[in-house]
């Protein structure tokens, strides 16, 4: 038999999860489901894995959470506890591994006591499934995957791989940057591909990181080192269009790789555990809503990494979508209401494109080879280092205020 509910959210990652917690209280049902299996067990399982000259004991993928995300998350009572690998970072160093210039983010320019915290995603995704959870509104389920998509008199119908049929008022897209709802529903995408991959991993340093978070605009692309729980452990992640070659070479010899990229920052690179490798897209939606459908999270857009900002815009479409929706109730309208969906779509689509846009601009300021735009690169970046007002505007733009 087919099931009626008001809202249907496909992809339970960091965003869909974060949109069910903020539903809390909004007196409409809600259902979830996920085709992976269930945050519980992906976090049983990562543990387990080891065979490298390092074994950090974290998840190697995190996310720099900034102030906005982080307030959001203790609102919904979805922050990791102090258990959890975390690490809160006080300051920002960024220079030009060409060049002579550097710029330094302190947490005051922000007018904060941290600029963000680096967090595992999977410790995230566990705190938001557990006090997911507690939604009375809402089903949450995993191995449940979407086979196809049709529109019908109330909104959607959706039917899984199961069998199973369920129809909705409002179906939100939040499957991630390869989205089957956004595919199927036929909206658009302006992308391209970067021509390059992400390498994260763990490492050991031989100096402690101090709660920095650093990037090296090095010559083959953008290379972080992401302060972990432990001080002389770090994230890596490297974006470059050679990251099969550095895939293939040994612990070592990756361990010097990079202790050359990040300029010996923190002395020599001593270990490194399990590498991961992540195509790189640019990818915006022509639109984020229809009648009846909301895409939010990497489903509506996927940025670069180099500014560690693409989690954090998809937790503020769902804060964004879960208001509209919080409302409706009260205003005797339907979840699906065009009328609701424009107003997310118009707080949060000018908002995501102009980071779009801010990334896009330094990627491709920092990939040039041409003499005369490093030079003028160097000089921007030292003038704005010297110019307190200009990047404590910067600041708060990645801290998300
Ligand atoms: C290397 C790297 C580093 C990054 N670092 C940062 C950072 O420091 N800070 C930051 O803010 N962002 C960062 N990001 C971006 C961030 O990881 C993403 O923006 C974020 O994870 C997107 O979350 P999401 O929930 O929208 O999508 P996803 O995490 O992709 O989740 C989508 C979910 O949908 C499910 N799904 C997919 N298809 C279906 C289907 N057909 N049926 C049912 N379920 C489905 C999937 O199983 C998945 O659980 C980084 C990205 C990369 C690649």
């Amino acid at each position: 038999m087919e099931k009626s509910i008001d809202v249907l959210i496909v992809g339970g990652g960091l965003v869909g999860l974060t949109l069910v917690n903020a539903l809390r209280g909004s007196r409409l049902s809600v259902r979830l489901i996920d085709s992976q299996s269930s945050p519980q067990l992906s976090a049983r399982t990562e543990s387990s894995r080891q065979g490298h000259n390092l074994v950090a004991g974290a998840s190697p993928r995190v996310s720099a959470i900034n102030l906005a995300s982080e307030a959001l998350l203790k609102r919904l009572g979805a922050w990791p506890g102090a258990a959890a690998q975390q690490c809160a970072y006080t300051q920002m160093s960024v220079w030009d591994g060409r060049g002579t210039a550097s710029i330094q983010f302190e947490a005051d320019l922000a007018v904060a006591d941290h600029l963000g915290t680096i967090i595992e995603n999977d410790q995230l995704t566990l705190a938001l499934f557990d006090r997911g959870l507690s939604v009375d509104e809402a089903q949450i389920d995993y191995d449940s995957a979407v086979e196809t998509i049709e529109r019908n008199d109330v909104g959607y119908r959706v039917t899984l791989l199961s069998g199973e049929s369920i129809s909705c008022k409002l179906l939100v897209g939040a499957d991630g940057g390869a989205s089957t709802v956004r595919e199927l529903t036929h909206i658009k995408t302006l992308e391209w591909s970067y021509q390059q991959s992400a390498l994260v991993t763990t490492i050991e340093t031989q100096a402690p990181h101090q709660g920095v978070a650093r990037q090296c605009f090095t010559p083959v692309g953008a290379l972080a080192f992401l302060p972990l729980a432990n001080p002389r452990h770090c994230s890596v992640v490297w974006s470059t269009a050679t990251t099969e070659e550095l895939l293939a070479l040994d612990d070592d010899q990756l361990c010097q790789r990079l202790t050359q990229g990040s300029e010996s920052v923190l002395g020599d690179v001593l270990a490194v555990d399990r590498r991961f490798s992540f195509p790189l897209r640019q990818r915006h939606a022509l639109r984020y809503i229809q009648s009846g459908l909301a895409l939010i999270g990497d489903a509506a857009h996927t940025i670069h990494p180099l500014a560690g900002q693409g989690a954090n815009l998809g937790f503020a479409d769902a804060q964004a979508l879960a208001m509209v929706l919080q409302q409706c109730r009260f205003n005797g309208l339907q979840p699906g209401d065009m009328a609701l969906l424009r107003s997310y779509e118009q707080t949060r689509r000018p908002a995501n494109l102009l980071m779009a846009a801010v990334m896009e601009a330094i990627k491709r300021m920092f990939d040039s080879g041409d003499p005369g735009v490093n030079w003028l690169r160097n000089l921007g970046l030292s003038l704005l280092d010297q110019q307190s007002t200009l990047k404590g505007m910067v600041a708060k733009l990645a801290a998300g205020a």
